[in-house]
């Protein structure tokens, strides 16, 4: 079923959201106050009008509360992003997802009750941070304040041996949810104890960050 959505600010954040949306085939209607940025999207979104969301009139005349998913992706203005997440809740909108500039922001915004409050930036920062420190690690995704799931290239320390070998979940407390195959690129989401891991191989690893950092330093 086509899903309708609205993104709120069409800068880089919501542009990019809105663009996605729009080539997976959704119905996105994108709102911005700013007249160009509307025009560069009137052929992209199935609708695209100019309209200041922090009036509640306009909220209601676009009919706002009958849209699946709603993205507020107002930039720097964070009373403006506040304001039109409080009404946008008020009218009963099923699922609010908003971009936060700050902590701070993002505390008023769950408080509030956004149901989804994202942070790119800061995200996107730890991400490469992390990616950086170890060139082994390929990507991050954090789960919570102290745990991740973490995609690792497999080094010589783990070549020609199975996890049976390296006992990972035992000795480094973590857990290796798939492996990715150097050669065939087949991914394989339930490695058994006794398969053998080639050097270049990725591990998809979860656990808390103490412990994928142990794991890291001894064995990659
Ligand atoms: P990014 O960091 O994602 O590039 P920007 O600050 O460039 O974010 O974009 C935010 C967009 O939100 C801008 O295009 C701006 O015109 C729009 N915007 C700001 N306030 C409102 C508002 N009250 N109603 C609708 N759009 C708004």
């Amino acid at each position: 079923m086509k899903r309708e959505f609205a993104v709120i600010g069409l800068g880089r954040f919501g542009g990019s959201i809105c663009k996605e949306l729009s080539a997976e085939g959704m119905d996105v209607l994108a709102i911005d106050s700013d007249e160009d940025r509307v025009n560069e999207f009137k052929d992209i979104a199935a609708h695209a009008v100019i309209a200041d969301t922090t009036d509640e009139k306009v909220l209601k005349e676009l009919g706002m509360r009958n849209i699946d998913h709603v993205i507020v992706a107002i930039g720097e203005d964070i009373q403006a992003s506040i304001l039109t997440t409080l009404m946008l809740k008020e009218l009963g909108v099923k699922k609010i997802t908003v971009k936060a500039q700050n902590d701070y922001h993002e505390k008023v915004l769950i408080k509030i009750g956004a149901d989804h409050v994202v942070h790119p930036e800061r995200d996107m920062g730890k991400r490469i941070a992390h990616s950086i420190i170890s060139t082994n690690i390929l990507d991050y995704l954090e789960l919570s304040d102290a745990h991740s799931i973490v995609e690792v290239k497999a080094g010589k320390k783990m070549h020609g041996k199975t996890l049976i070998d390296l006992d990972i979940r035992a000795k480094y407390g973590c857990n290796v949810v798939a492996i990715k195959n150097a050669y065939n690129k087949g991914i394989n989401v339930s490695p058994e104890p006794n398969l053998k891991i080639d050097k270049g191989d990725i591990l998809i690893v979860i656990g808390a960050d103490k412990d994928i950092s142990k794991f890291e330093r001894i064995l990659v």
